[in-house]
């Protein structure tokens, strides 16, 4: 098959070199190939399902960073969302819609980025759906996964007097980061295994978004963040030199970091902070209170209120 010339026989060929590449594994017995995929249903767990869509022009620039950044990002924000709530990915779905005049060298890239990184957190690339057309890369990807004991972590249940945490330091991913997030796959569990997780959400929007869907979720309760412990990234102060914006602006509002928020009972989260569980930061933010809303306290101790700030799809153009 050419380059130029990806017909019905292309597409074909294509599905099964990229079968090719995928290895064999008992989860889904029959591989790539037939008409479903077949997955062992798990046992004694519950299963989860997420998808994201990245579209070119949208949500990244497949010009400027390639196809294998594009494969690693559309599978690492699924991981991400069955990390969010403490699960196990176990398979993967990948739908592309392919630029006509470069289909299989991107279809290839898009594997160059996702193999490694479904096989570090063992993943099976078990299905998909491949497309060419005269638009731009549309990749569509689907995770199932398991839910680890003693079940699935939700938005909801945060309670007053809780304490929030991030798992890592927060802002500026859009100089490079946003392409290539690491899933906390394995910190989620770790927490998971360690206290009561009593509500969780993976960081796409922003804390001060992110973070909203979660009080939100509990019954419309609100928070205080703490200026003065707030983790912030490299990145965010490198932003903030260039554009005037303050660091805990970028901390709090840039989108795609890809940490996790959680919240546990003060006495969970007192244990956390002495003993973190191995290969896992926690950074606390903040504490739940009732009053809906958000509120920062700066180091003077003066408490204001944070609107609605985070980054928003429906307002904002592009990457
Ligand atoms: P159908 O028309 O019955 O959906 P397809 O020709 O679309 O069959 O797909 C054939 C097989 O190849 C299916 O098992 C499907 O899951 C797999 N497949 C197609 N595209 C991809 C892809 N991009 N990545 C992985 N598997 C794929
Ligand atoms: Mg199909």
């Amino acid at each position: 098959m050419t380059e130029q010339n990806p017909g019905q026989l292309g597409e074909f060929d294509l599905i099964r070199e990229i079968a090719r590449r995928v290895r064999a594994d008992g989860r889904a017995p029959l591989g790539i190939g037939d008409d479903c995929a077949v997955l062992k249903a798990p046992r004694d767990a519950d299963v989860l399902v997420t998808t994201d869509m990245l579209m070119d022009g949208r949500h990244f620039l497949l010009e400027e960073v390639g196809p294998a950044a594009v494969g690693y990002k559309a599978l690492a924000v699924n991981l991400s969302d069955i990390a969010a709530m403490a699960g196990r990915p176990i398979a993967a779905f990948v739908a592309v819609a392919l630029p006509r005049d470069q289909a299989v060298s991107v279809a290839h890239g898009l594997m160059d980025g996702m193999l490694p990184l479904a096989e570090r957190f063992d993943v099976v690339l078990a299905g998909g759906d491949t497309n060419a057309w005269d638009g731009p890369l549309v990749v569509s990807v689907t995770v199932i996964g398991e839910t680890a004991p003693p079940g699935p972590i939700r938005r909801a249940g945060a309670e007053v007097g809780d304490f929030i945490y991030v798992t890592g330091p927060l802002g500026g991913s859009l100089l490079g980061r946003h392409m290539r997030p690491t899933p906390r796959i394995e910190e989620a569990l770790a927490l998971h295994q360690t206290v009561r997780l009593k509500a969780m959400i993976d960081l796409s929007d922003g804390l001060s978004s992110d973070l909203r869907h979660v009080l939100k979720a509990s019954g419309d309760l609100g928070a205080c963040l703490d200026a003065t412990r707030a983790p912030i990234h490299d990145d965010a102060r490198v932003l903030s030199d260039r554009d005037g914006r303050s660091v805990l602006q970028h901390a709090f509002d840039d989108g795609e970091d890809f940490e996790l928020c959680f919240v546990v009972s003060p006495e969970d989260g007192g244990r956390l902070e002495s003993a973190p569980p191995k290969g896992t930061s926690v950074f606390r933010v903040g504490t739940i209170e009732a009053q809906p809303g958000l509120r920062l306290r700066v180091p003077d101790g003066t408490i204001t209120p944070l609107g609605p700030s985070g980054f928003d799809h429906l307002k904002s153009r592009g990457p």
